[in-house]
């Protein structure tokens, strides 16, 4: 029956990021479609344990810096040994750096590209490498932007990373369905998280960008969570390399 294809029952999902905004609402939306979860970051994964837990899943929270690779091995080295196998990898975990393109530092660009590109990369990688060896298949979910489309303002290393996500999304995708492993992005519109805290601040760019968004209102990690649970399941068997936007109509306009 379709609804049992949206089903993720047995399923394992690394999602990174997941202490906070999108990447926590993601990490619930997949437990309650019967993912257990593993919840990679930086900062305290307690508040996300207990939203998961909640649903009757199970958390696994594991540190880690995303802003080099060195963590990845170990990222699914302990996955595996805690739930004996993966499923669904959310490349969620991001930052964005606001300066003009005239004064940005290099610190702030390989800051950027790094967290956003290069370990988004590595880690599908690995996961990808697991999923070939359980011979299952799997699915790799990229969180791209509005900026993956557009140009932005005062972040060009932000909307370079995102860019290439989108292009990297469909690069993997042409590679990797050979093995089952579908590879595709989310783009979400204006999200009220931490990430947009300094807009949302700003009454004019506030204002204008809540003018400009066809539905009227932010967005919210909630308005992500059944595109996520949809590219995470069988339901998406044959949607592949494909960028979905979640942004209240904003790219429509
Ligand atoms: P957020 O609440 O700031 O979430 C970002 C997450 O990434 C946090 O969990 C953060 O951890 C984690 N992270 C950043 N750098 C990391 C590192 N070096 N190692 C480990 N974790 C790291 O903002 P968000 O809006 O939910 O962002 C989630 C994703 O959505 C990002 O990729 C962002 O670019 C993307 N996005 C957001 C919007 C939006 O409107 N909000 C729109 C389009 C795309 P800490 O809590 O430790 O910082």
């Amino acid at each position: 029956m379709i609804l049992d294809m949206f089903k993720l029952d047995g399923k394992v999902a690394i999602v990174t990021g997941a202490n906070s905004g999108i990447g926590q609402g993601i990490a619930v939306g997949l437990a309650e479609a019967g993912a257990d979860i593993v919840g990679v970051g930086r900062s305290d994964m307690s508040e996300t344990k207990k939203l998961v837990e909640a649903t009757g899943r199970r958390l696994l929270p594991l540190k880690a810096d995303l802003l080099s690779i060195e963590p990845i091995d170990r990222i699914i080295e302990e996955s595996v040994k805690e739930f004996g196998h993966i499923d669904i990898l959310v490349n969620n975990a991001g930052i964005i750096k606001r300066a003009p393109a005239i004064d940005f530092s290099e610190k702030d660009w390989d800051d950027t590209l790094n967290t956003n590109l290069k370990t988004v990369f590595f880690l599908s990688q690995a996961a990808a490498r697991q999923f070939i060896k359980q011979g299952s298949g799997g699915k790799i979910i990229n969180i791209a932007s509005m900026l993956s489309f557009q140009g932005g303002i005062i972040v060009p290393a932000y909307t370079s990373s995102k860019s290439a996500v989108m292009g990297l999304t469909r690069a993997l995708s042409n590679e990797w369905i050979k093995d089952n492993i579908n590879v595709n992005a989310i783009a979400p519109g204006y999200i009220a998280t931490k990430n947009t805290k300094p807009l949302r601040d700003d009454e004019k760019r506030s204002s204008e960008i809540l003018g400009r968004i066809p539905s009227g209102r932010w967005g919210t990690p909630a308005d992500i969570m059944g595109a996520a649970v949809f590219l995470a399941s069988d339901a998406a068997a044959y949607v592949n390399g494909y960028t979905l936007a979640v942004d209240g109509g904003w790219l429509a306009r």
